[in-house]
């Protein structure tokens, strides 16, 4: 009969189906349209062979969700005739040689339209022709299956001491027991592995693997390579085993290069089947796995680089049909020999999805970090996202997919997809350490399908948790097949995996137009076009007006390293060291504030705003006669030459050393020398470890303090502690106020009652962001800090008409109240003088010659 019969048969027969299942749902018919079935289902339906045939002619697939029963709605017409093929087992797949080894489909419709396959493998069905209105747009293709058993031969020489337990985690059941988990799935059929009935359409295609030609290996791989695996055969188990040992991450054996070359040859087969459209996809169960294997070296339990070679092959054989190419590699490993294979290649795409754990996870080395994207021609061609850690899970994998791998795709538009499908990063897989589940893998196989007309080959790599790579690559297969993927449960990607992806969006925003913010190139900014840190820029800004408006200037700090970051960093009013209340405040840098653009993501100067709270506290500390020193703590201690890119801030542990440091050597230099009536110390942020750091340490330094005032938002909270004072801590509840964050883990109920009193007087805020506490909290600190002054300031009335003449910057803060101008340099400030040039008083040994004026301010 015609094939052309055929085809429009199993359209009119699922028409008349749906027309009498819907006919039946209206009718509340007993029909189940439900979960996928059970193999007790399965079973169920694969043993009532009329059932079986009517709903297998009619394309149902019965792991579709149909569950079809004796009241199933009756098919017509139903002229059935269905001859019962022979079924092939998969020993009787066999090498065929370099032609297409693809075994003859009744559905193979555009492409091989005038072939007719052999008798044996036919299943005619012959029912009346429907009208064209009536056609469903679906395709009968099947999907393709690669599987030979004689890929388990290579195996591990062991003694025989060893235990099964010692098995080398490449087994060779791995191939095999995925085969099973298809064939218990109902996916493929075996009838020596129990499955029941007459094959039929629905299964999967069996495409026989064959071995790979020297040419075609040599595609990628060099003759020398070549040579070396084939001579394999002839070694002797001890040489085998001792060679073996050598080498990076290999076992050897006689059947290696047998079965090596059978695995580069079934994936050929998938993807040419593919690419011809003979399937409309195809999962090629294959061993040993290919994408760790280099040019001239195997790797990694790898030996020819399967992908790659038939990736090679479909460009040499199909220059039309298969232009451009791009390979998924969802192993947990990067796949470095695949890399390499195209690293200068515009037309093959290579995106990988690996952990990397900072060049120190297999492979090893920078070779798969996010800033290997190609070279020459290929660059942009490569996309490494690789995690910084274990753990990952389906959110982090879908993440990648959305945020980069589909718009890459969708911007590539590749006529073959490959994927170099380990599943190794699948859930239980010791090595892999993830935990992408079954139906984690089904989404990202479901996206891919969406590209390259649905032209897809999945092809095995690692995976060595028998039952995790079974069920992942039935859910693959199943997805391939047709099903929808099921629910996933974990939605929300970590913090890790954003912060990878992120990095890799910027990375190869240069190469993609549908990945944004665009990347800045920050060493050609900062040599050619005279670029700085904005936070320095921002200090820069911020000394100044605290010079115009308080006559604030540098205090010289002596450092190991310079960095920009340190300039500016420490800035004291001129009587800093009087006989006054002196506040110091540690703080973080401002926040910038900004509405990027909204297609862009680019951010601009006008629209982004610097907050600067701190400053209110110096206002009004110098209104009321107080000295200030203003130490800003930077989240990036910028690094001269080597400050490339995105940084990440500092830890809090980090800005704690930085601050301690800091406030003893201040102590030690600028306020134990001085005679200030008070000293308050102010932090905020991760600056307050720092201070309790320095109370601490500093035995004498209480004698000074008067209050110590901290604001935390998400810092833990610190008890000071001496080894020789038990005091300390109600010393510090004395002269404290800790403003804390509204939802802070201190106010839980649970811990409120016994920690309460060693971190200090703590004050909840109604607030969380420390820029708000700062704000909310100003009427409460500036009533501490005048009721903790208020004998300074009886003093100084007694003393006012005096001390009016001798102390200018008293008189410039009472002018202030006054409401003179205090913005105009030299004008300020009652007495109108300039700022002293490096003349301040510094009391005592080495901080004496320490003062300097900037010379931007001077
Ligand atoms: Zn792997």
């Amino acid at each position: 009969m015609k094939k052309v019969r055929k085809r429009v048969s199993k359209l009119s027969m699922v028409t008349a189906w749906q027309k009498s299942h819907d006919r039946k749902s209206r009718l509340g018919s007993k029909t189940k349209v439900g979960p996928p079935m059970m193999e007790e289902e399965m079973d169920q339906v694969m043993a009532d062979s009329n059932v079986m045939e009517s709903t297998e002619t009619n394309g149902i697939n019965p792991s579709d969700g149909l569950t079809v029963g004796h009241d199933s709605p009756p098919i017509q017409p139903s002229p059935l005739k269905t001859a019962v093929p022979r079924e092939p087992t998969p020993l009787e797949f066999s090498s065929s040689g370099s032609t297409s080894a693809i075994s003859h489909d009744p559905d193979m419709l555009e492409d091989v339209e005038e072939e007719q396959p052999p008798l044996a493998q036919q299943v005619q069905v012959v029912v009346e022709k429907p009208s064209k209105a009536e056609a469903l747009p679906y395709t009968s293709r099947r999907s393709g299956l690669v599987y030979d058993v004689r890929m388990r031969l290579h195996v591990e020489i062991i003694s025989r001491q060893q235990m099964e337990d010692d098995m080398h985690p490449e087994d060779p059941r791995r191939i095999f027991e995925i085969y099973k988990e298809l064939v218990a799935g109902g996916l493929a059929y075996d009838r020596l592995l129990g499955s029941e009935g007459p094959i039929s359409d629905h299964y999967l295609y069996r495409i026989a693997a064959r071995f790979a030609t020297k040419e075609e290996v040599c595609l990628f791989h060099t003759e020398e390579h070549w040579n070396w695996v084939e001579g394999l055969q002839k070694k002797t188990d001890l040489e085998l085993f001792e060679d073996g040992m050598a080498m990076d991450s290999v076992y050897l054996h006689h059947e290696t290069f047998s079965c090596a070359r059978l695995a580069a040859g079934g994936t050929i087969e998938a993807c040419r089947a593919v690419v011809q459209g003979h399937v409309k996809n195809a999962v090629a169960v294959i061993r040993p796995p290919g994408h760790h294997a280099e040019r001239c070296q195997p790797a990694g339990f790898c030996f020819f680089n399967n992908v790659s070679i038939a990736a090679r092959v479909c460009q040499q054989d199909f220059p039309e049909k298969c232009r451009k190419i791009a390979i998924i590699d969802w192993d947990v490993h990067h796949g470095n020999g695949v890399q390499q294979a195209f690293y200068d290649d515009p037309n093959v795409l290579y995106i990988s999805l690996h952990v990397h754990k900072n060049g120190t996870f297999y492979p090893s080395g920078p070779y798969g970090n996010h800033l290997h994207c190609g070279e020459g021609p290929g660059v942009g061609f490569s996309v490494n996202i690789p995690w910084s850690t274990h753990g990952m899970t389906d959110a982090d994998y879908l993440y990648a997919f959305q945020q980069v791998i589909m718009p890459v795709l969708v911007e590539f538009n590749p006529d073959l997809v490959i994927v170099s499908s380990g599943f190794d990063a699948a859930e239980g897989d010791k090595l892999g350490g993830c935990h992408v589940s079954p139906s984690g893998y089904a989404h990202m196989t479901h996206m891919l399908m969406s590209i390259a007309k649905g032209k897809i080959a999945v092809v095995l790599e690692g995976g060595y948790n028998l039952r995790s790579i079974a069920t992942s690559a039935l859910a693959v297969t199943r997805t391939l097949m047709g099903e929808p993927p099921d629910r996933i449960t974990t939605t929300d990607p970590t913090a890790s995996g954003v912060k990878t992806v992120q990095l890799v969006k910027n990375t190869q925003s240069r190469y993609w137009k549908c990945l944004y913010p665009k990347d800045i190139h920050s060493k050609d900014l900062m040599e050619n076009f005279g670029a700085q840190r904005m936070h320095d820029v921002v200090r820069a800004y911020q000394a100044k007006m605290l010079y115009d408006e308080f006559r604030m200037m540098e205090l010289m700090i002596i450092r190991d390293r310079l960095s920009p970051s340190f300039k500016h960093q420490v800035l004291a009013t001129e009587n800093f060291d009087s006989e006054r209340p002196l506040l110091i405040i540690f703080h973080d840098p401002p926040d910038a504030l900004g509405i990027p653009h909204p297609a862009s993501n680019k951010l601009e100067l006008h629209n982004t705003w610097v907050t600067d709270v701190p400053k209110l506290y110096i206002q009004w500390a110098t209104d009321h006669g107080f000295a200030v020193i203003d130490v800003n703590v930077p989240y990036h201690v910028t690094e001269d030459g080597n400050d490339q890119g995105y940084m990440d801030t500092d830890s809090d542990e980090d800005r704690r050393l930085a601050t301690r440091e800091m406030a003893t050597y201040l102590w030690d230099n600028y306020v134990a020398p001085n005679e200030n009536s008070h000293v308050f110390l102010m932090g905020v942020g991760a600056a307050y470890l720092g201070i309790l750091d320095l109370i601490s340490t500093n035995e004498t330094c209480t004698d000074q303090i008067t209050g110590v005032i901290s604001f935390i938002s998400n810092q833990a909270l610190l008890s000071v502690r001496r080894p020789t004072d038990d005091n300390i801590a109600t010393w510090y509840w004395h002269h404290s106020l800790v403003f804390v964050a509204q939802d802070h883990a201190v106010w839980d109920p649970d811990r409120q009652r016994k920690q309460r009193k060693k971190y200090g007087k703590l004050v909840r805020s109604s607030n969380n962001h420390l820029n708000e506490m700062l704000g909310e909290a100003s009427d409460q600190v500036t009533q501490y800090l005048t009721e903790e002054t208020e004998d300074w300031r009886e003093e100084q009335e007694r003393k006012q008409p005096k001390k009016r003449k001798l102390d200018p910057s008293m008189a410039g803060a009472i002018d202030l109240r006054e409401g003179r101008a205090s913005s105009v340099p030299g004008t300020s400030r009652g007495s109108g003088r300039l700022p002293p040039l490096g003349t301040f008083t510094v009391p005592a040994g080495e901080a004496a010659g320490l003062m300097r004026v900037s010379p931007k301010q001077g």
